[in-house]
């Protein structure tokens, strides 16, 4: 399968980079297609904003989501955002690779779920959740941060549950585009643990992804539970 994968950390030394360099080395003697959008390595500007396209439907009142459908269906989206656009179309298994800021994600990466994740083409009207404009893709969050398992384990836990912290992306971006989202591959601690515990956060994430096809994803909402005013029938 072709794999993308979105990584965003700022430093090529970084542990969070060792992960990313290692899952390449992995997937690759899979037999899969990996390509990687480094996003601080190529200054990916985050900045959504009217540069983004290069011709507008409405040159006088910018709405963004509405310029994005024009720029998708009129092949006039800035280049930028184009390149990654045939990235995301062209792959099977999205992995949005980064540590975790602020209970979220670096900003950059931020900028390119906003700019590449494109009304028209991932979601519009009624395509969403099961009839996103991404479905019959897989993705993945894979993510180091500094807190502990502990801390976000539980509805009890000091942070709540992780999967609730990263809702947003889970839900609001990876379902709600129509992706198959599989549960996501947590590194914690990372600054504070041994080396061994970083290193067998390495062997853990080759398991996972040796594994995929074993994982069962996470349930999100069907459409065809909802009526045509999106209640619960
Ligand atoms: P690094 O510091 O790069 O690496 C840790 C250690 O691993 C280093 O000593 C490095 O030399 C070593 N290393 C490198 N390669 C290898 C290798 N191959 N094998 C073994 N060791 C190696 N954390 C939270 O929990 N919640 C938050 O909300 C949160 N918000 C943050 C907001 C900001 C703005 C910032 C800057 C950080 C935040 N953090 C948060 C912490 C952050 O998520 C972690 O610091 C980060 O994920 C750790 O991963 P890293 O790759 O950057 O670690």
């Amino acid at each position: 399968m072709n794999v993308l994968i979105v990584h965003a950390h700022p430093e090529p030394q970084s542990f969070n980079t060792a992960l990313r360099d290692h899952s390449v080395r992995i997937l690759a003697d899979l037999g899969h297609s990996v390509e990687v959008s480094d996003l601080y390595a190529m200054g990916f500007n985050p900045v959504s904003g009217p540069d983004d396209f290069t011709d507008r439907a409405d040159p006088d009142y910018l709405v963004y989501a509405m310029e994005q459908r024009h720029g998708h269906e009129t092949g006039t989206l800035a280049p930028d955002i184009a390149a990654e656009i045939d990235k995301l179309i062209r792959c099977d298994l999205l992995i949005l690779h980064f540590p975790l800021y602020w209970f979220s994600v670096p900003a950059i990466l931020k900028g390119w779920i906003d700019r590449v994740m494109v009304s028209g083409l991932t979601y519009g009207g009624r395509r969403f959740y099961d009839r996103g404009g991404l479905k019959g893709k897989k993705a993945m969050l894979t993510l180091t941060l500094g807190g502990r398992e502990h801390m976000l384990d539980s509805d009890e836990a000091i942070h709540g549950k992780l999967d609730d912290m990263l809702r947003p992306l889970l839900r609001g971006t990876l379902a709600y585009t129509g992706m198959t989202v599989l549960p996501p591959f947590v590194a914690w601690h990372v600054p504070y643990v041994d080396d061994a515990a970083r290193a067998q956060y390495l062997n853990d994430y080759e398991d996972r992804l040796r594994n995929l096809d074993s994982l069962t994803p996470l349930a999100f909402p069907s459409l065809d539970d909802f009526d045509d005013s999106m209640r619960r029938k």
